[in-house]
């Protein structure tokens, strides 16, 4: 049966659910995006005529394989690993591996759907795709995890290809897992290319992958701030997460001149009035990367600061909130008590951390939220820059890979102003508006091609 098209979000989404069962998170990141963008379709009835939605929350198609790897008793393991190539009409596939044992295929298809639009808005020929295993990398040693990657790229190096399809990094995939994956790609395939990104250093890796996300998620709630003629700095900034993404916004946020008061994992969260500066931001990089410890030791380091088992920091009064952990950490309540304490502006660092109804909740109180597919381009748009220098066989500097980065995230902010705003006496509409702009690229590319 084909699939029948459908002209208002509700019948929509009961087709969507109804060919997509028991993907809860699937269901919500396409929810997000048709209910912006159906109206705008209906103003344009080519992109009704040629079934666009209807093609897009379909992927090219998704592998799924088995992992089989042996721990260091020598004990055979077996996991589940995914590649959901969703679209390619702009680029080839791209989009990070994730490890963690929540991981789904609702959840890689969420997280490549969005990855469609993001990488649109950057600007850069990429197409969206994302992967990763329910592999939980906590507690193992780096041989087990060096094993179960080689284990893995065994078989998603048939997949990939610096012209087919670019992984990268994402929750439980950092330097270390690049370095594994890539090294056995090289072997297997005995050729050197950018097929991964987030390289090392001496591998073809660029400067400022690393910090992209985070910086980029700060320069982008600065751009919000200032197109309100208002800026970050002095701001009382509450952040989620302690990898990645969130580590590297502290850093860009008290470079200009806010103040950090939390951080989290997923045993609770710390709660530092003082600020999380420089000094004490190296001390938890250091545990996170290097001894791969719990946030909750930062009290004993730092005592002024307070632990907070198994709660998530929204109840902290802040101006700024950016979550940088997961998705669905910002619930309706939280979203209505930071509602109450006076937050201003909420970034999205990670992917889809607020429930819909948060979001709602933020859009009525006339908080500025910058949704994920928008804030934290920044890491995919650096990735896209890695494998540019890849192709030329040269890196830039650290400064000009920054400047890129900068004028990125303008950019992706002025199409979401472009699509977003109704009138200056309005706050910008940003999940409309980057919705709206990251869907016309990829659409207008699939008229082209014609029924495919
Ligand atoms: P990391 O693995 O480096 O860090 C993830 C952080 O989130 C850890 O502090 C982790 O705590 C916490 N976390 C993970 N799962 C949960 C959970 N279920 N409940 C509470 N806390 C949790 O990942 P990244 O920083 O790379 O990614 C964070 C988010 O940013 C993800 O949503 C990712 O998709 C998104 N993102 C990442 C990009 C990148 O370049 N890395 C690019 C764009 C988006 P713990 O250690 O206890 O698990």
């Amino acid at each position: 049966m084909w699939i029948e098209p459908c002209k208002e979000t509700e019948c929509f989404m009961k087709g969507l659910q109804k060919r997509n069962p028991g993907q809860p998170e699937f269901h919500q990141a396409v929810k997000e995006f048709a209910e912006t963008v159906m109206p705008f379709i209906q103003e344009n009835p080519r992109y009704q005529k040629a079934q666009i939605l209807e093609r897009l929350t379909e992927p090219d198609r998704v592998i799924i394989y088995r992992v089989v790897w042996q721990d260091d008793k020598n004990n055979v393991r077996v996991n589940r690993a995914w590649r959901v190539q969703f679209n390619n009409s702009i680029g080839p596939y791209k989009g990070g591996l994730r490890f963690h044992p929540t991981v789904s295929l609702s959840v890689l298809k969420f997280l490549g759907f969005e990855q469609i639009f993001k990488n649109s808005l950057t600007g850069l020929p990429m197409g969206g795709g994302k992967g990763g295993s329910n592999f939980n990398p906590k507690g193992k040693s780096d041989d087990e995890v060096m094993r179960f990657c080689h284990s893995m790229m065994t078989e998603l190096s048939r997949h990939i290809g610096q012209f087919t399809d670019v992984p990268a990094g994402d929750i439980g995939v950092g330097a270390r897992e690049i370095s594994f994956l890539f090294g056995q790609y090289k072997r297997l395939r005995n050729e050197f290319t950018g097929v991964l990104t987030g390289k090392g250093l001496p591998f073809g890796g660029s400067l400022i992958r690393t910090e992209a996300t985070g910086y980029g998620c700060v320069y982008f709630c600065e751009n919000i701030l200032n197109h309100r003629n208002d800026s970050i700095k002095g701001k009382i900034v509450a952040i989620s997460g302690s990898g990645n993404v969130a580590t590297y916004a502290v850093e860009k946020a008290n470079h200009l001149g806010a103040k950090v008061v939390t951080l989290s994992d997923s045993s609770g969260f710390i709660h530092d009035p003082d600020g999380i500066d420089a000094e004490k931001l190296a001390w938890i990089k250091e545990l996170k990367e290097k001894r791969r410890g719990r946030i909750s030791e930062y009290v004993n380091q730092f005592p002024a600061a307070t632990f907070h088992q198994d709660q998530r920091p929204w109840g902290v009064t802040c101006d700024v909130a950016l979550p940088c952990a997961t998705q669905n950490e910002i619930s309706l309540t939280d979203a209505k008590t930071l509602i109450a304490n006076g937050v201003s502006v909420v970034c999205e660092g990670a992917n889809m951390p607020t429930e819909l109804e948060g979001v709602y909740a933020f859009q009525e109180n006339g908080v500025l939220f910058g949704p994920a597919k928008a804030a934290n381009a920044g890491g995919v748009a650096v990735s896209g820059l890695e494998q540019s220098q890849n192709a030329l066989r040269l890196s830039w500097s650290r400064a000009e890979v920054d400047e890129k980065l900068q004028t990125i995230m303008q950019d992706i902010h002025a199409k979401c102003v472009k699509h977003g705003e109704s009138s200056k006496s309005q706050p910008v509409n940003y999940v409309k508006g980057a919705n709206i702009a990251g869907f016309i690229k990829v659409a207008d590319a699939m008229i082209g091609y014609g029924a495919i």
